[in-house]
């Protein structure tokens, strides 16, 4: 059939590329069959002065141009065009001019139609991963993102802002070179606000100060790490008319970080005073704990048994772990939640275990923004579910030290589905 150019089976490929005022003239194939080449002319009566815009006379061809477009039956697909030129009879110096089509950008080496598939291909992936797939270079792709993605956020776009997230995130192994994630979560979607460069609080106040009124004016609330710098930088800025909430994610890393703790000095302590054979028969139970559930079901609970007998002080820290991860699990007010919290505190006070005490610290500094996570709780999914699309977005971050680039990067994710769906956009 791309051997056959019948006037027919021009008209057909006319009909398929639907490019405006575009006619297929020849059809042809590589010998090696990977890539199909359309070589069209203009349909358009003559080519308009670039400067005065009146129709031109005649004036031969410039160079043909072989752009790539979308693929074609997984073949690698060229439109090849030489556009005419024309002189201009009323301009001043009879200027010339040579023809251009809207579906291209001078000197580029493709349609835009083209351009916009690798955007959308994008989405969720990296420039690397595209270039190779597309067999381009890294730079084209690379380029794109420049020229269709914006290096900043326009607020013009924006109606209102829900819930605003702010999450720190390290950019490479080690924990050196913060940014700061700005989020807004509106209609159950996490889109992306900004991204500032390290976490200092006088740069996520000027951050947030830049936002309009008319948009602060739409904030429900703030959703922090349990990080004085982003809470007093909301307090700064909202002057306390905005709740400051701390994620149960966050609160949560921290107990289960001191049970880890505690397992592994029990452990430890039981290895040295278990025989070999002993310890082998505890694996079962170590593995289950290794898997940070908040609940363990009966059987489970048989299996952990024998190792909780042996460290009561081990069974001790799980059973205030999930009594802890209960009050979050519970529909209460933050006044509720904060008399539960009292309760937890002073009981594990009593007990034996020291190794919730710098957590037990924490909690009793971030006592209202821990509590705030109340809220709304009744009424919407509120954080939930929030910081799990955040977390997506962290680690999509990963490697990528230059924040305006992060930002588009987020962008691409956030929103290319739908920016740069071929069958919704067409130019
Ligand atoms: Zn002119």
């Amino acid at each position: 059939m791309f051997d056959n150019n019948s006037p027919d089976t021009l008209k057909l490929f006319t009909n398929l590329l639907a490019l405006p005022d575009i006619a297929v003239t020849k059809v042809s194939k590589s010998s090696d069959d990977r890539r199909i080449t359309f070589v069209v002319k203009s349909t358009c009566e003559n080519v308009p002065c670039r400067q005065c815009g009146k129709p031109t006379r005649g004036h031969g061809h410039g160079r043909s141009l072989c752009l790539r477009h979308l693929s074609l039956l997984g073949k690698e697909t060229y439109i090849e065009i030489t556009p005419r030129r024309g002189r201009c009879g009323h301009c001043n110096g009879n200027p010339t001019t040579t023809e251009k089509c809207d579906w291209y950008e001078t000197n580029n080496k493709m349609t835009k139609h083209y351009e916009q598939h690798l955007l959308f291909e994008l989405v969720n992936s990296t420039v690397a991963d595209v270039s190779r797939k597309e067999a381009l270079d890294y730079h084209t792709v690379s380029n794109l993102i420049d020229h269709y993605v914006e290096k900043e956020i326009d607020f013009s776009s924006i109606d209102a802002l829900g819930i605003l997230g702010l999450d720190e995130i390290s950019l490479k192994k080690g924990y050196r070179d913060f940014v700061t994630l700005v989020t807004y979560r509106i209609d159950e979607r996490v889109c992306i606000l900004g991204v500032i460069k390290g976490r200092e609080k006088s740069e996520v106040v000027r951050f947030l100060k830049y936002i309009p009124r008319r948009l602060r004016n739409t904030v429900m609330a703030a959703c922090c790490d349990l990080y004085e710098g982003y809470m007093n930088a909301v307090e700064e800025v909202f002057k306390g008319k905005v709740p400051v909430v701390a994620d149960r994610f966050h609160v949560r890393r921290l107990y289960r970080k001191s049970l880890v703790a505690l397992r592994k000095s029990e452990l430890v302590r039981l290895r040295s005073s278990l025989t070999k054979k002993q310890y082998e028969n505890l694996k079962p139970a170590i593995a289950l704990l290794r898997k940070h559930k908040d609940y363990f079901s009966e059987e489970e609970k048989t299996i952990l048994q024998s190792l909780f007998e042996l460290s009561p002080k081990l069974k001790q820290g799980y059973q205030f772990s999930r009594e802890f991860s209960g009050i979050f699990d519970s529909q209460i007010t933050p006044e509720e939640a904060k008399v539960k919290m009292i309760d937890w505190i002073e009981r594990v006070i009593l007990s034996e275990l020291t190794c919730f005490n710098s957590f037990i610290k924490t909690l009793r500094k971030f006592e209202k923004p821990i509590c705030n996570f109340f809220l709304n709780r009744n009424n919407s999914g509120f954080v939930e579910g929030f910081n799990n699309r955040v977390k997506v977005l962290k680690r999509r971050c990963y490697g990528l030290s230059d924040v305006t680039r992060l930002f588009q990067r987020l962008v691409i994710d956030t929103l290319g589905l739908e920016r740069f769906n071929p069958t919704v956009t067409a130019f």
